[in-house]
């Protein structure tokens, strides 16, 4: 609150940040039922070649499916799971129905055709123990081939040097399964550590592909980040592409993949099936 605000400015502070305060501590509670329920659901984005607009992959991207507040998206609870630790049942879910259904959409296609699904995967339950083994079971549960899965973690789980992340990311990519750092830009890490980083996907933060187009100073930092990344052998993804214009100037960067509402918006599972019938898929 600013200074010299109005004592009812400042009541009205209170309150909203009161009721913030109660809407958490219920969303809390509700939690536990909603896994119990498991109201949850997942959409998914396509994620296309950038020069030809085919798909290659598809991220998860859970909901909850509120009895009264309706379909709420993952900002809304993600960070109250978080904190409670209910991300790891949560995310166990998200793991066995996305697995799941991507096994389903390899079934609709030309073998090879198939798209990956990509999935979200917090810090917290990546550094429950047992993550990759239970990943590994369901994997095999599912019957998807390992090279369709891409895990998507962020720079947080690689802060402080942990051994047995590091470890537990390469039993992954030993499994055939590949690792992708989200949120790319936002974190605190120099680019330099990305050398080090056991990762096969480098996804760009949506803020930067946004003035990639209109930015003189924000196209060369993205073209840097491409020219390193391809360096290292990682693949690039754009995220939240919502202009052509940025969408062009990233291709002409030499970025190749991307996703965003300018191609497509999450969407449920079976329209995923009828997406996918119309053959709008690269091999
Ligand atoms: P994210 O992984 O970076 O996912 C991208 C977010 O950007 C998604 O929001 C997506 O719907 C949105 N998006 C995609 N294209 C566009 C665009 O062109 N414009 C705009 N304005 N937005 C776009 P969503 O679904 O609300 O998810 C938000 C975040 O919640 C995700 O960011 C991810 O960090 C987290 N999340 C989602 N699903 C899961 C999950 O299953 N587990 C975990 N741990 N986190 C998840
Ligand atoms: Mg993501
Ligand atoms: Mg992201
Ligand atoms: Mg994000």
């Amino acid at each position: 609150v600013a200074k010299g605000a109005g004592k009812g400015q400042w009541r009205r502070y209170q309150a909203a940040l009161h009721n913030q305060v109660l809407d958490r501590l219920e969303l809390r509670a509700e939690l536990d039922q909603a896994i119990a329920d498991r109201s949850f659901v997942l959409q998914y984005q396509p994620i296309v070649d950038l020069r030809t607009g085919a798909g290659i992959g598809l991220e998860s991207l859970v909901r909850w499916q509120h009895p009264t507040r309706g379909l709420l998206a993952p900002g809304r609870f993600i960070d109250v799971a978080e904190e409670s630790g209910l991300i790891v049942p949560i995310g166990d879910w998200v793991i066995e129905q996305a697995l799941t259904d991507a096994a389903a959409w390899c079934g609709t296609v030309a073998p090879g055709d198939s798209p990956y699904v990509s999935i979200n995967v917090s810090a917290r339950q990546f550094r429950d123990p047992g993550f990759v083994d239970r990943v590994l079971e369901r994997l095999s549960t599912a019957g998807l081939p390992a090279d369709r899965l891409v895990l998507e973690i962020t720079e947080t789980l690689l802060l402080g040097d942990d051994e047995r992340v590091r470890h537990d990311l390469v039993r992954l990519r030993q499994a055939g399964i590949r690792v992708a750092i989200d949120d790319f830009g936002t974190g605190y890490s120099s680019l330099s550590y990305l050398r080090k980083v056991p990762a096969d996907v480098l996804k760009i933060e949506k803020s930067f592909i946004d003035a990639v187009a209109s930015h003189p100073q924000q196209r060369a930092l993205v073209e840097g980040i491409l020219r390193l990344a391809h360096t290292l052998g990682l693949t690039v993804v754009a995220e939240g592409i919502e202009e052509e214009a940025d969408r062009d100037a990233l291709v002409a960067a030499g970025c190749r993949y991307g996703q965003g509402y300018l191609y497509y918006r999450p969407m449920n599972h079976p329209d995923v099936l009828r997406w996918l019938a119309d053959a709008q898929v690269a091999a």
